[in-house]
């Protein structure tokens, strides 16, 4: 890896501050041009799915070198067996990892088997209670909802098969199969991809005991794990660069979606990508875009999702709404779910990515950004510290004022700038590719050899 540059502009050795009365840096702002401005397309079915990648396939990408380690580090843990159980086969971010996952470790001859739970609507309504308590919400655990973990897990445990070497159990909706293990010779493994750091009290204490009886558990951030009697491994999560949303796009269908959608590439373009959440502070990032106008010429591009089958989302669409009111420069973007490529074009066609959330998982769309080369800026919050590394691959913030003098410092610093999109990229390709991910499977299965 080429060792990472760091810039440290002087403007940046004080506390970053937005302040009007400081002189601008590039006060031109040009004339608005709403008549530009399209209804974006909806989209009404998704496309049809791509096949998964082999392996030589990366090699463009990662290099030789890096291929032909995952090959010897395969050789020792051929004859392995390995079962991956999550709750859901699409949507959400375990399910693309393991669509790429277990492809790759079968190629490698790492026999991996792919189980999904299954349980009805009263199941995932506890699990989806239990997941938000596990990330700080208020919630009364009841018996019933105990009963009905409980009940659905042991449904499956006498469905399901584990005559594999070992079992990957992720996340908690399927924790309690660990109850399955004294008929198998099985090591089990609980891959966490949620942020314990501060669990529910009531539901961790209900979680626990199944977790203990684990031969490991794997967290996706050292912030991100609990003090537990089993030995503990940080897996980081990962991108997949042959994705329909990071793989390599021709300009001409970036102008396209761009003209789509009403952005003008000739000038510069922030970006957030985003579910509409209050987690994800897209108000604060249309407060901090109207603050760095300002000082720069900018249009600020809101790509989310996931408004139209939830509430609470439909609700923040709205805010997000008002606050922008009817300025020409704000793009507001409800996209269906299958719009990875054109999410793609968007962070590609974009000047400046920006993630300011309050609360965070580890945080793909960061990943996906600084992968792009984009200069990103991002709330250090959950995981998005262990991917940007202040000044160095991206730029840290804690305000909507700190969010906007960092927009426009960098809009006015295309230099540094770049260096951060470079650094952000070198970093991701090391650390956060499926390729390591697959690395750190092959490492584990070998202590075990
Ligand atoms: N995403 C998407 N469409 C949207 C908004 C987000 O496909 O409208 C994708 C985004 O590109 C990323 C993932 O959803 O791959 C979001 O992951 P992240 O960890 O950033 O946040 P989460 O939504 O899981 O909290």
């Amino acid at each position: 890896m080429e060792p990472l540059k760091q810039q440290s502009p002087e403007s940046e050795q004080a506390a970053p501050e937005l302040s009007p009365h400081q002189p601008m840096a590039s006060p031109q702002v040009l004339p608005l041009q709403p008549e530009r401005r399209k209804a974006p397309r909806t989209w009404e079915t998704p496309p049809a799915p791509v096949p998964p990648p082999h392996l030589d396939d990366y090699q463009s990408i990662v290099g030789p070198a890096v291929l032909d380690e995952l090959r010897f580090l395969a050789r020792e843990v051929k004859a392995r067996t390995l079962k991956m159980v999550n709750s859901t086969a699409v949507g959400g971010g375990v399910a693309e990892m393991l669509n790429r996952l277990v492809p790759l470790l079968s190629e490698l001859d790492v026999t991996t088997h792919w189980d999904v739970i299954t349980g009805g609507n009263d199941f995932f309504e506890v699990t989806k209670a239990f997941h938000n308590a596990l990330h700080g919400s208020d919630y009364e655990l009841t018996r019933h909802a105990q009963e009905i973990f409980l009940m659905y897990n042991e449904q499956n445990r006498q469905r399901m098969q584990f005559s594999e070497d070992v079992v990957v159990i992720h996340d908690p909706q399927p924790a309690a199969l660990i109850r399955a293990r004294a008929e198998t010779q099985a090591r089990w493994v609980w891959r966490c991809h949620i942020d314990l750091s501060n669990p529910h009290p009531q539901v961790w204490g209900f979680l626990r005991p199944f977790v203990e009886q684990y031969d490991a558990a794997i967290f996706s951030s050292q912030s991100f794990a609990r003090q537990l009697p089993i030995p503990q491994y940080l897996f980081y999560p990962c991108i997949d660069p042959l994705s329909e949303k990071n793989k390599e796009l021709d300009d001409s269908l970036v102008q396209k979606v761009c003209d789509e959608f009403g952005v003008d590439r000739s000038r510069p373009i922030v970006t957030q990508v985003s579910r509409f959440d209050r987690l994800k502070d897209p108000v604060g990032v249309v407060q901090a875009f109207k603050l760095a106008r300002k000082y720069v010429d900018c249009q600020l591009v809101l790509a989310g999702g996931g408004a139209s089958d939830d509430p609470e989302g439909a609700l923040v669409l709205k805010e997000v709404r008002e606050a922008a009111g009817n300025d020409p420069d704000i793009v507001i973007l409800d996209l269906p779910p299958w719009c990875a490529l054109e999410i793609n074009a968007l962070q590609r066609a974009s000047t400046l990515i920006v993630q300011k959330s309050i609360k965070e998982g580890f945080g793909l769309t960061v990943t996906e950004a600084l992968w792009k080369g984009k200069p990103t800026i991002a709330g250090a919050v959950g995981g998005i510290p262990n991917q940007i590394i202040h000044k160095l691959t991206g730029m840290l913030v804690h305000s909507v004022e700190g969010c906007a003098y960092q927009i426009r410092y960098l809009l006015t610093h295309p230099e540094f700038a770049a260096q951060l999109g470079r650094n952000g990229r070198e970093h991701v390709k090391e650390n956060f590719l499926i390729t390591t991910n697959v690395r750190r499977w092959l490492l584990l299965l070998r202590r075990w050899v």
